[in-house]
């Protein structure tokens, strides 16, 4: 998996455009779609290929990310280069034919760019050689947040409560009651561990019995039932793109569970649930509304009024109107990465339900005109 080259991958140059580059993807995408290659496992891979090199060489930054690391691979830094690439994004193809999209955060004043990629470089040292008397990072924390519509098509700030432990402050983190004795425990003797094995191979446990604390607890904190430790939620702002899907990962970096041995807290992942609107829907960078219009505005045409993302438009419709016709608003859909969707106004007809007696005249005149048998 390692030293793929995106760009040979999407038989593009280096230097090629956005629009050559979405070309290009697009052409092999429908090509080796599984749908259409059905249990043919190399089509399935090449399909995984592509759509994870058009996520990073879509992304304006994960392409300049990835840029300066195809050239230090080149300079013979290689595979280290790419695995860490690879690990940094987080990349799930899954995500990516869905739609979905990693999308990273910067946040905490964190250094960006290169600088990131080599904080994780770090990070991935660290954890190959796992010793408890490193300072460790901290767990990642996932959490799905819903977010308004608007907010996934305008981008926007969001308010995200994340649960964080802290020790009990009425106990202390003892777990007991204040003003109550605890009692030694029995099964270790008080130390909190136990011993196994024997000679080269002893080696010690917490204590299951009372958590390696030594004491048991007679009458359990009433704060926080004994535990030790209270929840509490924590808001943090976030920042969301414009555009971003539904599904979409953001990482917060520095949000996650606290570090081992004063190493780096974890960090937050979180996945975007984006709220259904009442008069909108997406598909792809195209939106799509419905007008509703009676009978005459269809036949003679008319202008009617019609939400848009960015408020009341004048839609003109024209004279022979269509019942499911589609009207393009060029421009009018979502913006996001360089591309602008359009919307899609859907016309619905309303017939009238009733006619007074002068309305059936005129319309058994038009019937009579136009030959149709009533
Ligand atoms: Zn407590
Ligand atoms: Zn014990």
């Amino acid at each position: 998996m390692t030293q793929e080259d995106y760009y040979e991958i999407l038989g593009v140059k280096a230097d090629a455009g956005a629009d050559e580059i979405r070309k290009a993807y697009r052409r092999l995408a429908k090509k080796y779609h599984p749908d259409r290659n059905k249990n043919d496992k190399g089509a399935e891979q090449k399909f995984k290929e592509i759509s994870k090199a058009y996520d990073v060489l879509s992304d304006r930054k994960k392409r300049a990310q990835y840029d300066q690391f195809r050239r230090l691979g080149k300079q013979g830094y290689g595979g280290a280069g790419f695995d860490v690439f690879q690990q940094f994004g987080g990349f799930d193809p899954r995500a990516a034919s869905r739609g979905g999209r990693e999308i990273r955060f910067e946040d905490l004043g964190g250094m960006g760019g290169l600088g990131d990629i080599f904080h994780d470089l770090f990070d991935f040292g660290g954890h190959a050689r796992t010793s408890r008397y490193q300072p460790q990072k901290g767990q990642d924390v996932y959490l799905r947040i819903d977010i308004p519509f608007e907010t996934a098509i305008h981008g926007g700030k969001t308010r995200v409560r994340i649960p964080e432990e802290e020790t009990c402050p009425v106990c202390k983190g003892t777990g007991a009651q204040p003003g109550t004795k605890m009692k030694k425990c029995s099964v270790c003797g008080g130390s909190g561990r136990l011993q196994e094995g024997q000679g080269a191979f002893a080696f010690s446990r917490p204590c299951p019995n009372c958590y390696g604390r030594g004491k048991i607890v007679q009458k359990p904190c009433a704060a926080c039932h004994g535990s030790g430790v209270v929840r509490k939620k924590k808001a943090i702002s976030a920042r969301i793109p414009p555009g971003i899907k539904n599904d979409a990962k953001i990482r917060i970096r520095g949000h996650g569970k606290p570090g081992i041995a004063g190493g780096p807290r974890g960090d937050l992942f979180l996945r975007i649930h984006v709220l259904p609107h009442g008069k909108f829907k997406r598909k792809g960078d195209n939106i799509y509304t419905e007008c509703t219009v009676n009978m005459v505005q269809a036949i003679l045409g008319s202008k009617v009024e019609v939400d848009t993302l960015d408020g009341k438009i004048k839609l003109r419709i024209p004279p022979g109107t269509q019942p499911g016709s589609k009207l393009r608003l060029k421009g009018r859909g979502v913006a996001a990465d360089g591309r602008t969707g359009d919307m899609y106004v859907v016309i619905k007809v309303k017939l009238p339900a009733k006619l007074t007696a002068p309305q059936r005249e005129l319309l058994l005149q038009f019937a009579k005109s136009a030959g149709i048998e009533t």
